[in-house]
């Protein structure tokens, strides 16, 4: 439960907008970033040593403390806004958290690298907890220490402002990340049908009502053109101005995929909170899949994680809920008579033998998915875990699937 009452929901999205810091704000930003990783690693050499002298972690109010301590031997950290070393330090003391979670986690058993929290090359980003910026007008907006900056608000940003943070793009592009706490309202069901959907290697996603969905043709010819760059880097001597430069080509590219597949699964996952009432999809272990190398780059470039975050996170408000449903044989059952028969990867259409449905092998999976219970069994307030993200993603059938289509 959660301080809001019982069927309310308090959830954090982020707005991005796109920054245009002078040559000068620049050249600050790029020295305060370098100042931030020094200290960043400074904070985190001490925090290893009290550890091992201790067993202790080192508090935040310690880290605190021993900021002031380096501010008087190195004063150029001074520049840097006290509300940004807050946030460097909440970091290292998060990451110190998580590190002994993991321990523990480690110690009852499950199979997890414990991972301790890990020096820093380069610092891009610089993180404001509450102050230190504010709007001027709708085109401006005035960071501390660095002065006012030209900022495209293409959409205004909802709720309250937790964080902002300024970022550093390997195009050279800066960027502003608002995260912003919301609070939805009370849930409503938009009445809608019930849909299952099916992710799939071919088209992007297929639908038991029939819909086949691909990535846009533009998108993918981003994708194919990526693959080339990449080529062309690694064909590049290592060092080399050349090489330099066409990382910077792919760099670049890399943003624009980016955005264009973000604004694809956007428009994609708006659409179908608004037209069902229930989206079920499979459980499954991208995870696992990712370890499969084959594969690896086109699940990546599917980004089904960031399309089923998205889903989440845009049901609530539409009416719309999203659960999960184990995945069992939803490629071999015959959605029409329950009857199960093998399926290599090649077979694109399901025949069944028993019933003679015929039905191609996504939708005829869709069809599975949506008759499958849900795990979670559906509740409408946000605390059940059918509303939110799995942390662990997801991907176990169409794993099986990769493996029957290598043997
Ligand atoms: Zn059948």
């Amino acid at each position: 439960m959660h301080k809001y009452g019982a069927c309310h929901k308090v959830r954090m999205l982020s707005f991005k907008y796109r920054v245009y810091p002078s040559k000068k704000q620049v050249l600050h930003l790029n020295r305060q970033m370098k100042l931030a990783k020094e200290i960043y690693n400074l904070l985190l050499d001490k925090a290893k040593e009290y550890y091992k002298e201790t067993g202790k972690t080192f508090s935040k109010f310690d880290m605190n403390n021993y900021i002031k301590e380096l501010k008087l031997q190195k004063p150029e950290f001074s520049e840097i806004h006290s509300q940004v070393l807050q946030n460097i330090s909440k970091r290292i003391s998060d990451g110190y958290k998580a590190f002994f979670r993991r321990v523990k986690e480690k110690k009852k058993g499950k199979s997890v690298k414990a991972g301790f929290p890990r020096y820093k090359k380069f610092v891009c980003s610089l993180t404001y907890p509450q102050f230190g910026f504010k709007f001027k007008d709708q085109r401006h907006v005035y960071i501390s220490r660095i002065g006012s900056v030209p900022i495209i608000l293409h959409r205004l940003p909802k709720g309250k402002i937790k964080t902002c943070t300024i970022k550093k793009y390997r195009s050279g592009k800066w960027y502003m990340v608002f995260s912003n706490e919301i609070m939805e309202e009370e849930f409503k069901s938009n009445g809608k049908e019930e849909v299952g959907i099916d992710i799939g290697l071919k088209a992007f996603v297929a639908l038991s009502d029939g819909q086949k969905i691909e990535s846009p043709k533009f998108l993918r010819k981003s994708e194919e053109r990526l693959k080339l760059l990449q080529r062309r880097v690694s064909r590049k001597a290592k060092g080399s101005s050349n090489r330099r430069r066409a990382k910077f080509r792919l760099a670049r590219l890399h943003e624009k995929v980016d955005n264009q597949r973000s604004d694809f699964l956007h428009k994609l996952s708006k659409e179908q909170v608004g037209s069902f009432s229930k989206i079920k999809v499979e459980k499954l272990k991208i995870q696992n899949m990712m370890s499969n190398h084959r594969l690896a780059k086109s699940i990546s470039d599917a980004s089904w994680g960031k399309y089923i975050q998205m889903l989440h996170y845009k049901a609530w408000s539409a009416g719309c809920e999203v659960e999960y449903v184990a995945p069992e044989n939803t490629t071999k059952k015959c959605s029409n008579c329950g009857n199960k028969q093998d399926m290599t990867l090649l077979e694109r259409t399901y025949n069944c033998p028993s019933c003679g449905h015929t039905e191609d092998r996504d939708i005829n999976a869709a069809k599975n998915i949506k008759s499958t219970v849900g795990l979670t069994g559906s509740h409408a307030c946000g605390d059940s875990a059918s509303t939110r993200p799995a942390k662990d993603g997801q991907a176990v059938s169409l794993k099986q699937e990769l493996n029957e289509a290598r043997t």
